[in-house]
């Protein structure tokens, strides 16, 4: 089986589309790239619902899309048969984890990703010279962004991590040694958070770094743990639905994994990868 668990559901001019005939688009370049399953993952902060949440002003601008109709077009795509789930892609804001579960509790999510895309309102992934890269050094950037990580695997707000070592986007790390170390004790943190998945992201091909997320090291470092997998594109426009996907099962595969997670109603499988 294959599946893609990440995308943005917009129209060809990536504006946001909340259809059944925008869901539909998806869809047909599923079937085009011979994938089983598409999992919906729009960002959190595009929803009113969710303001309440937001102090930058990148968030503030986005929060005015209602979420009740983002879910009915997914959930009624699903209604007529066709093979996708409703998720969300979900920014960890560190001491505010019962009130981002009391606002996402009442929808009926198949799943829900976890990121991290801001620490303390400097971006991750903006700019090489801006956000956190503005203030810290390399180093220091990769601590905050590995801690903030381990921090929203242990809310247990999420069923899987997205994108897992997004901080190596432009290609900047800091040595060896210490990245191992990064990879190890977020291993361990994700173990500990008992069937939490990690997404194989084919997106870090299309970024500065040129890598599938996460590092092939960090990958492995979860394989001995027992950490379960999804596989996926983040794809912003319906025609990167799948993109690169055969090279994340492929990847996957050299790492040791041979399933998938597939998730309904926030209950995950183990299905034959590939
Ligand atoms: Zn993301
Ligand atoms: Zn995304």
């Amino acid at each position: 089986m294959i599946v893609d668990y990440h995308m943005h559901l917009r129209d060809p001019g990536e504006r946001l589309d909340f259809r059944v005939e925008a869901v539909e688009r998806f869809v047909e370049q599923a079937r085009a790239r011979g994938v089983d399953e598409i999992g919906f993952t729009e960002h959190v902060y595009y929803f009113e619902q969710t303001r309440s949440l937001w102090d930058r002003p990148y968030q503030l601008e986005r929060c005015k899309y209602d979420l009740d109709e983002y879910c009915n077009a997914v959930v009624e795509a699903k209604r007529q048969g066709l093979p996708v789930k409703l998720g969300l892609e979900v920014d960890y804001v560190p001491g505010r984890e019962r009130e981002t579960h009391d606002l996402l509790d009442p929808y009926p999510w198949d799943f829900l990703l976890g990121s991290v895309h801001w620490i303390e309102g400097h971006s991750v992934d903006g700019a090489p010279d801006h956000g956190l890269w503005a203030h810290f050094t390399v180093e220091e950037v990769w601590r905050r962004y590995f801690i903030a990580l381990r921090g929203a695997a242990r809310s247990g707000l999420f069923d899987v991590l997205s994108h897992p070592d997004l901080v190596k986007i432009f290609g900047m790390r800091p040595a060896p040694d210490e990245v191992l170390l990064h990879h190890e004790e977020t291993a361990d943190a994700i173990e500990a958070a008992r069937g939490l998945a990690v997404e194989v992201s084919t997106a870090g091909l299309r970024k500065p770094v040129g890598e599938i997320y996460p590092d092939r090291k960090l990958l492995e470092a979860c394989r001995a743990r027992g950490i379960p997998i999804t596989t996926a594109s983040d794809a912003h426009l319906p025609e990167d639905v799948g993109r690169d996907l055969d090279d994340s099962v492929d990847y996957a595969r050299a790492a040791g994994y041979e399933t998938v997670t597939v998730f309904d109603g926030r209950k995950a499988r183990q299905e034959p990868l590939g």
